[in-house]
């Protein structure tokens, strides 16, 4: 049976589509997102399942939201800032410290494809629940959330080929470092909750990494 939506329901989903197709638009035209697969994966995922539902109406505003206990959901751009840098091809092995809401998880899980995996840490168990219950919402139930201190990484399904720290922390953790792939690649805001630098790490040998810096960002920090 088909549910009916009420009308200022359905109005407010023109708008948060229109919304949606303004950010990707901007992107595209400005240039600032040139990876294709990137912004295909944005226009797939709902951010409005991610997010709560009194703040529903600025799904697609360009800045964070509040998910509980006291953190966020990143903003849009920054989100896909950091995935254009992650570099996500399908069949990939992710993992991703810091699960939040889920929404990251959500658009990793369309980049690996379905012959990819996505593995994903967050320290609140509260927010794993919660994220575990929004990425079934979304059709994504393939991703698995751990709740547990990120810093450890998840050795149980390592190597991992990309690695994806959403909170800022002083270094990227030994264990992180330890659980990536030859070859692969690691992006990780560094340095205090507000202007920590977006760093790349570039896994040359087992104990090699070539380390590239893309701007300063705000973030909830890692504990
Ligand atoms: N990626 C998220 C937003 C991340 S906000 C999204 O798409 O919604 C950063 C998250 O990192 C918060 O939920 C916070 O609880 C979590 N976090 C902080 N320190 C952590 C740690 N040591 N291990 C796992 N998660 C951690």
């Amino acid at each position: 049976m088909e549910v009916p939506i009420n009308k200022p329901e359905k109005k407010q989903n023109i708008i948060l589509e229109q919304q949606k197709q303004y950010l990707y638009e901007f992107w595209k035209n400005s240039r600032m997102i040139r990876n294709d697969s990137v912004l295909e994966a944005f226009l797939e995922v709902p951010r409005e399942l991610f997010v709560e539902p009194s703040y529903r109406d600025q799904s697609y505003a360009d800045h964070p939201l509040p998910i509980g206990s006291g953190q966020t959901i990143s903003q849009p751009t920054t989100v896909i800032l950091m995935l254009q840098l992650l570099d996500v091809l399908p069949g990939q092995r992710v993992l991703e410290i810091g699960t939040g809401s889920g929404y990251n998880a959500a658009l990793l899980a369309k980049l690996v494809k379905s012959t990819g995996m996505v593995v994903t840490l967050e320290r609140h168990s509260v927010l794993a629940e919660q994220a575990s219950e929004n990425l079934r919402g979304a059709g994504l139930e393939e991703v698995v959330v751990i709740a547990g201190d990120g810093k450890l990484g998840y050795a149980e399904m390592a190597p991992y080929d990309r690695i994806i720290v959403t909170a800022a922390a002083d270094q990227v953790p030994q264990n992180l470092k330890d659980q990536l792939a030859v070859g692969g690649f690691i992006v990780a805001p560094i340095g205090a909750t507000h202007g920590c630098e977006m760093l790349k790490l570039y896994k040359t040998a087992p104990d090699h990494f070539q380390t590239s810096s893309h701007g300063l960002f705000s973030f909830v920090p890692l504990v």
